[in-house]
């Protein structure tokens, strides 16, 4: 198990110096920013859409190592989804994080994003962890004012 933490951390701490899709997208796109005042996280998650299809997808911001990861690997896993699989994705992201389903096999569904499953332990990290997703829904809904995790 602490061999398995120590691949987590490394996938974390990599993501977080070099995260993937950071930059923002050629308008027209849609756009939110996400704050998590309970650590500072600072999101803005841009979304491009070609029909129900996730075409791109990128973010910009700071915060922590937990928020820049999870938004690097969030964007990574989302593009190219339908939104019916967008939102599924979310919501067992979600469980995994919160502790509401079994992480036995988290690898298997989710991939790189199962290095999340940890954070769980941690009540003000599953904030760092959803405000990228938080944010991504956000953005589909059309919302233009920031949103809050709190
Ligand atoms: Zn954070």
């Amino acid at each position: 198990m602490s061999d398995l933490r120590e691949l987590y951390q490394q996938v974390i701490l990599d993501h977080h110096k070099k995260p993937r899709n950071f930059r923002a997208l050629p308008e027209p796109c849609r756009n939110v920013e996400g704050y998590n005042p309970l650590c500072g996280d600072k999101v803005r998650v841009y979304v491009k859409l070609d029909n129900d299809i996730v075409r791109e997808v990128s973010f910009q911001g700071s915060g922590c190592a937990i928020s820049t990861a999870s938004a690097s690997l969030m964007t990574d896993s989302l593009k190219g989804k339908s939104l019916a699989e967008a939102e599924a994705l979310f919501r067992e992201f979600h469980d995994l994080i919160t502790g509401k389903s079994d992480q036995a096999h988290a690898e298997e569904r989710f991939g790189k994003l199962a290095v999340f499953a940890g954070v769980r332990e941690f009540p003000v990290r599953v904030k760092c962890a959803s405000l990228p997703w938080h944010t991504f829904r956000a953005a589909l809904a059309g919302a233009e004012k920031p949103v809050s995790t709190e």
